[in-house]
């Protein structure tokens, strides 16, 4: 790989001493550099590296107006012999590339992905910690800069990855309210992409979903609220007996390749997995006959979110305590794959 075409200017000072990794907020800090390709004239400009900071746009940029942006998660991991590994990160290019597409936006070259966020990644190898459970996560984004307030696709955008770094994610106890009145995303929709406006339109159901003592909403298919879909920034998983259930793919629900990974493990390690619509009534039923053991919300961020409960129609239900529980089975498996303490046979983890 030659990256020597992206030029980095250099900070002044580090910022990482004043950084207590031990108590880290998610998503609040940032690292020294970021990454900046622009597009103008119907093409991706040379890739820079530069300290992180505020970027300057026209208050008529498009982004501000229309929503034109998406964005990808990643994480890179440390071993104990300093080497950094990605976790399947092809799957993410794929996806951002899929998601621009949706928005009418111009699909970001690979060479240009990969050379910047590795040479950006060796220039901020001191903010990934070693440790299980410690990350610099990544944050891809694409904006539409285009000064115009015409509702039209931007002739111009900016494509950055900025870094954060971040602990193991614990999100406390989870309780879920099934949606029956709002919807995430609908057929023919944008639901499938990581689309920035997605996130916006959950935050207003999901503080009314805090207000009856529920951390996030499970959300269902719009036409009918019977299906249960994803949980707006995780995909969903529903144990019943010794079975797992998981929605299938389509233009409502986000490609999760955490949730696939997942389907993967069940498959390889003789986990009956079954991959269909997941219905409410089913679920309700399996609750009360008491053969519901677990719901888990997969995604890169907390990578399995245990959910300890969930409320339906005035409805609440209790999950039981597991001694052995599926969510804690995957994550060590696939913790172990990315932090390079087993065997990867599927050629997932990717060192830089
Ligand atoms: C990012 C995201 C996920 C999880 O995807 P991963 O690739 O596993 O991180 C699930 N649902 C939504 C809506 C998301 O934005």
């Amino acid at each position: 790989m030659d990256s020597s075409y992206i030029q980095v200017t250099p900070i002044k000072q580090s910022k990482i001493d004043t950084v207590d990794f031990n108590k880290l907020d998610f998503g609040r800090v940032f690292s020294d550099y970021m990454f900046e390709c622009d597009y103008k004239n119907g093409e991706w400009q040379t890739p820079v590296i530069k300290p992180y900071g505020p970027i300057s746009l026209d208050p008529s940029a498009r982004v501000f107006h229309y929503g034109q942006a998406v964005f990808e998660g990643m994480k890179a991991y440390k071993d104990d012999n300093d080497d950094i590994f990605l976790f399947r990160p092809d799957e993410n290019l794929k996806r951002i590339n899929k998601s621009s597409e949706r928005l009418a936006m111009p699909a970001f070259p690979e060479n240009y992905f990969f050379d910047g966020l590795t040479k950006l990644l060796h220039l901020e190898k001191n903010w990934i910690k070693k440790g299980f459970g410690n990350s610099l996560y990544i944050r891809p984004f694409v904006i539409a800069t285009q000064p115009a307030i015409s509702a039209s696709p931007s002739e111009d955008y900016k494509f950055m990855i900025i870094l954060s770094p971040a602990q193991a994610y614990y999100a406390g106890e989870v309780r879920v309210l099934f949606a029956e009145k709002y919807s995430r995303s609908a057929n023919g929709g944008v639901g499938f992409a990581k689309a920035a406006g997605n996130y916006a339109a959950q935050f207003f159901p999901t503080s009314l979903a805090h207000k009856k003592g529920y951390q996030q909403i499970i959300w269902t298919d719009a036409n009918t609220h019977e299906y249960l879909e994803e949980a707006g920034t995780m995909n969903i998983f529903f144990r019943i007996g010794d079975k797992l259930i998981t929605a299938p793919n389509n233009d409502r629900i986000l490609d999760g390749i955490t949730r696939k990974s997942i389907i993967q493990l069940a498959k390889d390690n003789g986990i009956e997995i079954e991959v269909r619509p997941v219905s409410v009534a089913e679920i309700k039923d399996a609750a009360r006959k008491g053969e519901l053991k677990e719901i888990f919300g997969t995604g890169t961020a907390a990578v399995i979110n245990p959910i300890v409960g969930f409320g339906h129609s005035e409805e609440d239900f209790e999950l039981p305590k597991l001694e052995k529980s599926y969510a804690s089975f995957f994550k060590e498996k696939l913790m172990n794959i990315q932090y390079n303490k087993s065997q990867d046979p599927y050629g997932w983890r990717v060192k830089i």
